[in-house]
């Protein structure tokens, strides 16, 4: 059986499209197969559409968050509840194609564990979204020692042995696509061209996209810690040996030193850094903080079609 997860957040304009194009796919390649909806605390009418889909299909199996908890939480839940032998991550705005999917399991078949789907292109993006986006892949590399492939979204496909071994990853600030890396399982991958969106708008702020960029990169790397205590560690012996050469001045010499612009320089830059350093700390701690806490990822309203859970 495949199963197939749908995160959804106000994607009223484009379900009953999606379910078209996704059934249309799967019939034809003969699998059994569930869609997993997770419905991330949307506000229009995309849960009663999900209730009326799983009326119709009982292939339709919808998970309901009593709140907004995020993209990669809402695939979390649906990794948690899905029963497939194959599971695929695809997104509900179609700009993943699911017509990719049977080529994705002829991979999975030949013994790929993980199937990604790198894009070749993006349609219907802004500049600024492709160019954030290409930097965020490339300095997650650089600061990374886990294999994370560049230019690859959520669309993909894992065997469930992969699925079970990130269940066992209960980690607040999720970065799924890490995750997946980090079990280390064998990858295989498909390239396609991103298509825009069907229809609506993203769902993607720009906060958001922040908070999923510094998800990736804290969640991965502790080299920004590592850069911060350097850079401190080279800008302290600089003014060490700078403060030599002040105190020499004042002792030998008569020389009037006005001074002004050296402090004033010296005080931008050293607090400048320590902000910094600060500001970079405090993305650690708070992740520390949420961790320590160890509240559910997400809470469950409702749900239909799932017959037992995972935990
Ligand atoms: N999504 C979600 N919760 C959120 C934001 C997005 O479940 O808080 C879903 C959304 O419905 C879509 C997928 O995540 O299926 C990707 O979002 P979107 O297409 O808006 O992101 P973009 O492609 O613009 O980066
Ligand atoms: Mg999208």
């Amino acid at each position: 059986m495949v199963s197939i997860i749908i995160p959804v957040f106000n994607e009223e304009e484009v379900l009953n499209e999606l379910y078209k194009r996704i059934t249309t796919v799967m019939d034809s390649t003969k699998e059994d197969y569930e869609l997993v909806f997770i419905d991330d605390g949307s506000s229009d009418n995309t849960y009663s559409m999900l209730k009326e889909l799983h009326k119709k299909d009982r292939r339709c199996k919808i998970i309901h968050f009593s709140r907004n908890f995020g993209h990669q939480i809402a695939i979390t839940a649906g990794m948690d509840y899905c029963k497939g032998d194959a599971i695929v991550i695809i997104d509900a705005d179609l700009q993943d194609p699911p017509e990719l999917i049977p080529e994705m399991l002829e991979k999975w078949k030949q013994g790929a564990q993980i199937v990604h789907a790198k894009r070749k292109k993006r349609k219907g993006e802004s500049i600024f979204k492709k160019a954030t986006a290409a930097i965020f892949y490339r300095t997650l590399k650089a600061l990374t020692n886990v294999e994370i492939p560049v230019d690859v979204g959520d669309f993909r496909l894992m065997d469930k042995k992969v699925v079970q071994s990130l269940r066992s990853m209960r980690e607040r600030n999720r970065f799924v696509r890490g995750l997946v890396s980090w079990t280390g399982y064998k990858q295989a991958e498909v390239t396609y061209i991103r298509d825009p969106r069907f229809a609506g708008t993203t769902k993607y702020p720009l906060k958001k996209m922040i908070r999923f960029a510094l998800n990736g990169i804290t969640s991965f790397s502790d080299k920004p810690l590592k850069i911060a205590s350097l850079l401190g560690f080279l800008l302290s012996t600089a003014g060490f040996i700078y403060m030599l050469y002040v105190l020499y001045q004042k002792l030998f010499t008569t020389q009037v030193v006005q001074g002004w612009t050296t402090i004033v320089v010296l005080i931008l830059v050293f607090n400048g850094f320590t902000l910094l350093s600060l500001g970079i700390l405090g993305e650690y701690v708070g992740r520390i903080y949420e961790e320590i806490k160890q509240r559910p990822l997400y809470i469950i309203e409702e749900s239909l079609g799932l017959e037992d859970s995972k935990e």
